[in-house]
């Protein structure tokens, strides 16, 4: 169990450097856990180091574990892909959405979101690199959809989350990264009030914080690796 603690603490000290190379501020970066694959007891371990925010990928997986950790005040993220009948669960069951990318799925986390519970974080996830097996919108829908996220009532825009082309070089991911970046900035000047731009993984958040990045998702830097790989 030793590696796990060894992994947070790896984490934190490259957003530390990675904050300082980029001239920001320490502490400016909030770190996503994403724990699909694992054990609640590995997410509790990172709990008990003083993490509080966890995502994951899987709806009816996430819920078997919140339901293991239901005595921690953990923030969870959805961050996967989103098929229409597993809308009412995770509106139930997560304070945010990072991986939204349709209309059709927007208006129903709105609708079935508890009208007693604080509205759902909402984070619009862009298809940066025009992947065709990738979710995400491209990114001259993105005006419609965050004018729709705003008009919702159960909803609150954050605003958006990439994942760049895999396999090709530093330059190609930074630029990818850079893109979103000014994606970002221009709802931003038309008066959104977004302030999350959710970007990096294990492999390149050092690249991601250099462009701007407020929030990384990492899960193998923490956990370790994965047993058995689910792509989005
Ligand atoms: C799995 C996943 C991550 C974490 O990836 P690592 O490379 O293990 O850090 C981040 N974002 C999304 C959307 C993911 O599905």
């Amino acid at each position: 169990m030793n590696f796990k603690m060894q992994g947070l603490e790896n984490v934190r000290l490259r957003l530390e450097k990675a904050c300082k190379d980029a001239g920001r501020e320490p502490g400016t970066v909030r770190l996503l856990a994403v724990g699909k694959k694992h054990l609640a007891e590995a997410l509790r371990l990172i709990y008990s180091q003083g993490q509080r925010d966890f995502g994951e990928n899987e709806a009816q997986e996430a819920v078997r574990k919140q339901s293991d950790l239901r005595d921690l005040d953990i923030t969870w993220h959805f961050i996967g892909n989103i098929q229409s009948n597993k809308t009412r669960l995770i509106s139930r069951h997560f304070d945010w959405v990072q991986s939204v990318d349709r209309e059709k799925i927007l208006r129903r986390l709105s609708s079935q979101r508890s009208g007693d519970a604080a509205p759902l974080n909402i984070c619009l996830q862009v298809n940066i690199d025009a992947e065709p097996q990738k979710a995400g919108m491209a990114p001259a829908e993105l005006h419609d959809m965050a004018r729709l996220a705003r008009e919702l009532p159960q909803l609150r825009l954050r605003g958006l989350m990439c994942i760049p082309r895999a396999g090709v070089n530093e330059d190609a991911t930074r630029d990818s990264f850079r893109r979103t970046r000014s994606l970002y900035d221009a709802l931003r000047k038309q008066g959104y009030p977004l302030d999350t731009l959710s970007m990096g993984m294990s492999g390149d958040l050092e690249l991601a914080i250099l462009e701007g990045s407020n929030m990384v998702r990492v899960g193998t830097d923490i956990f370790g690796p994965r047993a058995q790989e689910s792509h989005n």
